[in-house]
């Protein structure tokens, strides 16, 4: 029924999204529980690699799947991950998110230490670009990283990073001179701070980090002096476009939860589903829904073959899924009545899911206004 989106997908891929809905399929009973935890679910990390999952998120060189990252097994997996326990997709993703500079730019040596242990779970990986006075305007960093003779030495502070308080290293934006580089801060490195990150709607792991006067070697910068932005651009290039894909999970999760409540619960002697308004609200949620993730494989792909490339279409997915789940999922906890507001239940937590997904790898009015100026430039 509905638009077939296993069309188009390899038979490699339909293996990896089965493989993706059993695992997260396992979970579904300590879903909230876990979106409440401050660090990773201990079954979850240990589920995922076993897995083989976190394969896809690390070039083949330094045990990962692909040379190259398929975005879009990325983006389906996210999307099985997401339906079940956003706590396991943030585990998953942030394996990627967090190693993928590392991956980019990083030293044979430096890759060799972390990259195998971030495929084994065994190290924690996080990306630490915001800080309190730099969200989505990331030139405004404060943070330092300054090289005297053969050492590196970060001073600064960086807020809300996902897996902060749990993360083995941080892949860490700087200013460097009058550039911006990008280092990996080890954890464990003396000077480095963690403190717990405010506790949100949509609970999730997250740390502050201080660095003070924190000294590594100088192959711990990843790519060349200044050159930060080419790796925070194939960075969101290759990962927007998966958020979208948790998105779709999630508002495929909302309406399989408002169908099967429409249909079960009567009012005025019938299902709430064959009330004509409830039937349209669900109708139009379907139709929101199939187009989005059509829309967002399609990016997803294009992203795999050109990451760099594909950042205008992958922030197109990520605004178009993100807002269409904030939308479905309203509408469902609509259909739904007093039973969708019911604390910890599945509608519920993908309500407040939903909302900082419109916030975080770029907020959407930010994404758009990137976008309009792309697309100005082709009618100068
Ligand atoms: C759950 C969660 C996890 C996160 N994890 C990480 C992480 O792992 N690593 C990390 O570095 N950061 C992380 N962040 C921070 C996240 O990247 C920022 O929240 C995001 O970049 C937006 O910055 P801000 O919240 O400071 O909003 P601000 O920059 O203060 O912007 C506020 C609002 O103003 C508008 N706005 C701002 N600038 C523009 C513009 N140029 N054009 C149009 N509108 C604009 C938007 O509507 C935006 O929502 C996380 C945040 C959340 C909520």
């Amino acid at each position: 029924m509905g638009i077939d989106s296993r069309r188009g997908l390899s038979a490699e891929q339909l293996l990896i999204q089965d493989g993706a809905r059993k695992l997260a399929a396992g979970f579904a009973d300590v879903a909230a529980e876990a979106d409440e935890l401050a660090t990773p679910h201990p079954g979850m990390r240990q589920a995922l690699a076993d897995s083989g999952l976190v394969r896809l998120l690390v070039p083949a060189a330094y045990g990962g799947r692909y040379d190259r990252i398929d975005t879009l097994a990325v983006t389906l997996v996210r999307e099985q991950l997401m339906a079940v326990s956003a706590h396991l997709d943030t585990l998953f993703c942030m394996q990627g998110i967090g190693s993928y500079a590392l991956a980019r730019g990083g030293s044979a040596e430096l890759r060799r230490a972390w990259l195998p242990r971030v495929v084994e779970m065994d190290a924690i990986a996080a990306l630490a670009l915001t800080e309190d006075d730099a969200g989505s305007d990331l030139k405004a960093v404060s943070t330092t990283v300054e090289q005297r003779g053969d050492r590196l030495v970060v001073n600064g502070r960086k807020s809300w990073i996902s897996n902060g308080t749990a993360a083995d290293f941080f892949c860490t934006l700087a200013r460097e001179g009058d550039g911006y580089s990008m280092v990996l801060v080890p954890a464990d490195a003396a000077g480095v701070s963690v403190t717990p990150t405010e506790t949100i709607m949509a609970p999730h792991v997250m740390g502050d980090i201080s660095f003070d006067g924190v000294e590594l070697p100088v192959g711990n910068r990843l790519g060349e002096p200044g050159k930060a932005w080419s790796l925070v651009f194939a960075t969101l290039g290759s990962f927007r476009v998966s958020v979208a894909g948790a998105a779709v999970g999630l508002a495929q999760a909302a309406l399989d939860a408002a169908a099967r409540h429409a249909v079960t619960r009567h009012q005025f002697g019938r299902p709430l589903a064959e009330i004509g308004p409830v039937g349209q609200l669900l109708a139009r949620a379907w139709a929101d829904l199939e187009s989005a993730r059509v829309f967002v494989y399609q990016a997803a792909a294009q992203a795999a073959d050109d990451p760099r490339a594909a950042l205008d279409v992958s922030s197109m997915a990520k605004v178009v899924a993100t807002e269409a789940a904030a939308r479905i999922v309203d509408n469902c906890v609509q259909v739904m009545g007093r039973h969708g507001l019911v604390r910890d239940s599945v509608i519920e937590r993908a309500y407040r899911a939903a909302r900082p997904m419109r916030i975080y790898e770029g907020a959407t009015e930010t994404v758009l206004d990137s976008l309009s100026k792309e697309l100005v430039k082709q009618y100068r």
